[in-house]
């Protein structure tokens, strides 16, 4: 009995983390229309991007996906279909904690970019960096 529970607990280690976040989509046509989940899986130390889907805020409520940030590089991985509105790669971070996709026309060589958060309409210029603190989203 006791090495059955052992064997139990072994697996239960090994499983795959994952959870979602939310973001909304800065380039969407709709500004009422723009939110979106991210599936991010664990890899070692690190969390990525594995998925992105639309979600509607309600759903998103009920499901509850506002409780905990999680801290990594959130670096997409190769089957990350990118954003549903408009299939951008990128993603920021709002000093009003919640996470956005955005478009950029080329690159940027400063490292610095202007930005209009979809949550709180605030703009400011975004620094790039290599790791992100994200919420869960606060619905
Ligand atoms: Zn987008
Ligand atoms: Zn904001």
């Amino acid at each position: 009995m006791k090495e059955e529970k052992y064997s139990n607990k072994e697996k239960s280690s090994n499983k795959i983390q994952a959870k979602v976040i939310l973001a909304k989509c800065s380039s969407a046509f709709s500004k009422s229309d723009n939110l979106f989940g991210m599936r991010i899986q664990k890899f070692g130390s690190d969390w990525k991007r594995t998925w992105a889907f639309k979600i509607d805020a309600e759903r998103a409520h009920n499901e509850g996906y506002d409780k905990e940030s999680t801290t990594g590089t959130f670096e997409p991985t190769a089957e990350y279909p990118g954003c549903p509105y408009c299939h951008s790669f990128n993603l920021a971070q709002c000093s009003c904690g919640k996470s956005f996709c955005y478009k950029t026309e080329g690159k940027i060589k400063t490292g610095e970019i202007t930005l209009t958060c979809p949550w709180c309409g605030k703009s400011g210029t975004y620094t790039m960096v290599d790791r992100l603190d994200l919420q869960g989203g606060g619905y």
